[in-house]
């Protein structure tokens, strides 16, 4: 049985090896035909202010439905659209979606919305991803400053000249960046600090525990010191009770996505939900 230890890298028991190829070959020819048949589409998850509960954002989420009517989690379709390069045109189709449906948005009077938006390693150090996004803003008329790209902790040690090169280009854009599931991957500090980017978001697995008397707090708590005073936005991920909300307060960080706010949601539950607040 295949373990997946990390989002794009497998290990195998060598019998089922076999088995396991054949298996990913298929699920990239169905993913494929998906995309190819736009069976793939996003899902927008709310980012509140949690003093006040009002939406400052979403993030733009991948589904994928298959013509049996399951779907298929992110977390097994993303690694097998990254190692087959599928990647490439499904997250430059996410870009562009994402900045039409802000634009939409923008058009309903959320004229403050921020879109964060997941970017994959093989789409970040693509030589035409600057181009591409580049088109995405002309062709939507997106803006620049309400867009944010979410990176994560991994990525940002791959490459690193490279890493702050994009960096450095994005920016320039006016675009946001921000490193996603912050304090799992390791990264050195004295590497965060060089790399150019807006905000941290502190990873669902902190933030799940963070009031079950485990470390888990004090990492919580010393991302976001370490957030201001690099002067960086922070936002918690994965906030599913009024007390994990508290205790983030406490220290300070006044962001939230997360179940207890809001779930992922279709374009038009996510226009009643602001609506309705
Ligand atoms: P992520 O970027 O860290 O996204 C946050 C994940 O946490 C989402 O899972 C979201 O549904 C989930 N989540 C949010 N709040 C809660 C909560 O309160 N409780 C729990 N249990 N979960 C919560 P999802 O949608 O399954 O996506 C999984 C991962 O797949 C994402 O993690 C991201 O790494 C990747 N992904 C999704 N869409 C895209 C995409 O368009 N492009 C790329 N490159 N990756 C994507
Ligand atoms: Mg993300
Ligand atoms: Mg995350
Ligand atoms: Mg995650």
């Amino acid at each position: 049985r295949a373990k997946t230890h990390q989002r794009s890298s497998y290990t195998y028991f060598t019998r089922d090896m076999g088995v396991e190829i054949r298996e990913r070959v298929r699920m990239m020819h169905a993913l494929r035909g998906a995309f190819e048949s736009e069976r793939l589409f996003l899902v927008y998850q709310p980012q509140v202010d949690m003093r006040t509960g009002l939406a400052v954002g979403a993030e733009a989420l991948l589904r994928w439905k298959t013509e049996e009517g399951k779907f298929v989690p992110p977390d097994q379709f993303i690694p097998i659209a990254e190692y087959s390069g599928l990647i490439v045109d499904i997250g430059e189709w996410v870009l562009r979606s994402a900045c039409h449906e802000l634009v939409h948005l923008r058009s309903l009077g959320h004229t403050e919305f921020q879109m964060a938006i997941n970017v994959s390693q093989a789409q970040f150090s693509h030589p035409l991803f600057m181009q591409t996004l580049h088109r995405a803003l002309q062709d939507s008329k997106a803006p620049p400053a309400c867009i944010e790209l979410e990176i994560t902790e991994s990525m940002a040690m791959k490459d690193p000249e490279l890493l702050i090169k994009t960096l450095h280009q994005i920016k320039q854009l006016g675009i946001h960046v921000s490193i996603d599931d912050f304090g799992t991957g390791f990264s050195s500090l004295s590497h965060l600090q060089k790399l150019d980017v807006d905000k941290l978001k502190i990873d669902r697995a902190f933030v799940n525990e963070i009031n079950q008397g485990s470390g888990n707090a004090s990492i919580a708590k010393m991302v976001v010191q370490l957030g201001q005073s690099l002067e960086m936005a922070i936002i918690a991920e994965g906030v599913e009770t009024q007390m994990q909300a508290d205790t983030l307060l406490s220290f300070g960080c006044h962001l939230a996505q997360g179940y207890f706010y809001a779930k992922p949601m279709t374009q038009d539950d996510l226009h009643a939900w602001l609506k309705a607040k």
